[in-house]
């Protein structure tokens, strides 16, 4: 199955001349979605894994069904004041600005081997930012996976040191 021919371009979102990789028309496709889990559980199941990880939103799409499948704990990564119980934090730059990403302090145990998923790598800010996170919290990021690389982003760059993998690359 060609998972490319579900992922839809939308020019000029969110600004004007940045081409949008929309992934609602994979969602909307139980056969696809589940292909593109199990791909990345058949890469993923024979790894040393503790636990996977990713922030939110879309990345929980993909995280919550790989966690199923291979039956490891899933680490929401989340904006700051959604998690109730206490937490690490991490403020990241952004191209405009900077955000910042928390994790529950008990969401992975020291030394784990945590698999951090994202839909789409750009500039692999987000990603890094995670990748942080994770080695703040005692924990050891065994890779990162996506769904969608946007090459020309060169978000690789940002992530040396990590082994990344993308299911699709434009
Ligand atoms: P980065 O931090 O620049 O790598 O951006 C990655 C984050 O932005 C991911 O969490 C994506 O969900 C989102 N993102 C960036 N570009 C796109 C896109 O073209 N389609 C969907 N999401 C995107």
């Amino acid at each position: 199955m060609n998972l490319d021919q579900y992922i839809r371009d939308i020019p000029d979102f969110p600004k004007p001349g940045i081409l949008f990789k929309d992934i609602m028309p994979l969602l909307a496709d139980p056969k696809a979605f589940r292909h593109s889990i199990k791909l990345l559980a058949e890469i993923y199941k024979t790894r040393k894994i503790d636990a996977i990880a990713a922030a939110e939103a879309r990345g929980f799409l993909f995280a919550a069904p790989l966690a199923l499948e291979l039956e490891k704990p899933l680490v929401p990564l989340r904006k700051p004041g959604k998690l109730p119980y206490r937490t690490y934090s991490l403020k990241y730059e952004l191209e405009y600005g900077s955000a910042e990403l928390q994790m529950h302090t008990d969401g992975i145990q020291i030394h784990d081997r945590v698999l951090l998923i994202d839909d789409v790598l750009a500039t692999g800010g987000t990603m890094k930012a995670g990748a942080s996170l994770i080695e703040q919290a005692g924990g050891v990021v065994d890779s990162c996976a996506f769904l969608i690389e946007l090459t020309f982003l060169q978000g690789r760059q940002k992530l040396q040191g990590y082994e990344v993998f993308s299911l699709l690359k434009y």
